[in-house]
């Protein structure tokens, strides 16, 4: 910008010097075709300029306009001049000869200590008596030269002003407009580790940066979520191994604080033996959910026959159901196949099964129903138990829920409150959808639809 006005100034800066001159020039060939008429008018045939006195303040208000005028002879001699000069006007010999010969020549030179521009006129055009004389007009540039001074300063001025004013209203918005993430900016650095629970307010509701504010937030309580969702897993996990250890280190040593009976050294051993095996069964748990979230579970996915499948996992809880007299039912349409990890899925239907016959009651049925429905494979897992709690449905699938240790308790195993965070994150793994409800009847029911191959 500043570039283009300085460019521009220095156009209009010879715009006004052109005008000028040429208004200068045209005056002094009017004055000159003037004082020619004038000298040729003479009655006595006299050389003489048609000038009048002018009062001492009329000669000052035309001071700037004053033309002074000679005239010379071809071989430079004055033969006549204005009556505002008592010198020669600065001679141009060259000039001379040329307007002797009959051009118009134009020179500029100083007078007096000040700037003129002459006109040197040839008289031999008024007739062959002025055949040899040579009219010389000036005027004095003072005025010329002071109008550029002024417009030259005016625009240097002008330019500093605009260019200044530019340059500061830029920085100004500039920094208007990016102040504000500055401060989101600031805020967000603040935030760490231990303060994940404040949110960034700065610019919350402007018209501009409320969007990336709120996408920040979001950002923010999901990190703070996933944060608190660790802390409290790995509170739960140490828990979760501390208490049985406990317990058995406690029984143990008083085991062994003095010599006892075969039977009752067997009962103790068994009792840890009991402990060592859950303890085992949560340690396999939380691996398996530690390498979800660490994304190194993955499905290897092959067409399986989910119908055997779940027939041989029951089978292999055969002894379980039967001791709790619990008939478990398998149905299934001899197509309902799905592209799986036989392992997972195992291990999603034992979890599932295995919880059904547990809180069956003796005497009661597990039905687990397999049912093709368009592109899906649907297992569906039901029990004639207590049913789940309608305010516990959307929490059941959380690491370490448990409905009420006491009726868990009642159930026979104790549980570890993983088994079906274990089926949520293998269904996931799936692509598979997976509910959980209660029967109309009463009873829970699980339901997992696998996209079918
Ligand atoms: P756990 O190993 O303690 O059973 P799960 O994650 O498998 O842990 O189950 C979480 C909770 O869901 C259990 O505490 C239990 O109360 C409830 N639950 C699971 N399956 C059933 C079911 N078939 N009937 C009633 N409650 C169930």
């Amino acid at each position: 910008m500043a570039l283009g006005l300085a460019a521009l100034s220095v156009l209009a800066f010879v715009a006004i010097r052109e005008t000028l001159d040429r208004q200068i020039d045209a005056s002094l060939i009017a004055v000159a075709s003037i004082q020619a008429a004038s000298l040729t008018d003479a009655p006595t045939g006299e050389m003489q300029f048609h000038e009048w006195e002018l009062t001492p303040d009329e000669a000052a208000q035309v001071r700037d306009l004053n033309r002074f005028a000679q005239v010379w002879s071809e071989d430079g001699l004055s033969l006549l001049r204005t009556r505002y000069i008592t010198r020669d006007l600065p001679l141009d010999s060259a000039a001379l000869r040329g307007a002797a010969r009959g051009e118009l020549i134009w020179v500029e030179d100083t007078f007096q200590g000040i700037p003129v521009r002459s006109l040197f006129y040839p008289l031999g055009r008024l007739g062959p008596l002025h055949g040899q004389h040579v009219l010389q007009v000036a005027a004095p540039l003072e005025t010329r030269n002071r109008m550029l001074r002024n417009a030259a300063l005016l625009m240097t001025a002008l330019l500093l002003v605009i260019a200044g004013g530019t340059v500061i209203g830029s920085w100004w918005l500039a920094d208007r407009a990016v102040r504000p993430v500055q401060d989101i900016i600031v805020q967000a650095e603040e935030i760490g580790g231990q303060t994940l629970g404040r949110r960034i307010s700065a610019h919350a509701d402007s018209r501009e940066y409320e969007r990336l504010v709120q996408v920040l937030n979001t950002m923010l309580a999901r990190i703070d979520a996933a944060f608190d969702a660790q802390r409290r897993f790995t509170a739960d996990a140490s828990h979760e191994l501390r208490s049985p250890l406990t317990a058995m280190r406690g029984e143990l040593e008083l085991a062994r604080r003095r010599p006892r009976e075969p039977a009752e050294y067997e009962r103790v051993i068994d009792s840890a033996l009991e402990e060592v095996v859950r303890l085992s069964r949560v340690a396999e748990d939380l691996l398996t959910l530690a390498r979800s979230d660490a994304g190194v579970l993955q499905a290897r996915l092959v067409a399986t026959d989910l119908v055997a499948c779940a027939r041989r996992v029951v089978e292999r809880l055969r002894i379980a159901a039967d001791a709790r007299q619990v008939r478990v039912i398998v149905t299934g349409p001899a197509d309902a196949v799905a592209d799986v990890d036989e392992d997972l899925v195992n291990q999603l239907l034992w979890n599932l099964i295995g919880n059904a016959i547990r809180f069956a009651p003796a005497g009661g049925t597990v039905d687990v129903a397999l049912v093709r429905d368009g592109g899906e494979v649907i297992v569906r897992v039901t029990d004639t138990g207590p049913g789940i709690p309608e305010n516990a449905l959307d929490r059941i699938f959380d690491r370490f829920y448990r409905v009420d240790e006491a009726r868990t308790a009642s159930a026979g195993v104790q549980g570890t409150g993983l088994g079906l965070a274990i089926v949520h994150v293998i269904a996931g793994l799936h692509r598979a959808k997976l509910s959980a409800g209660n029967r109309p009847a009463g009873g829970a029911e699980f339901i997992v639809r696998f996209p079918s191959s």
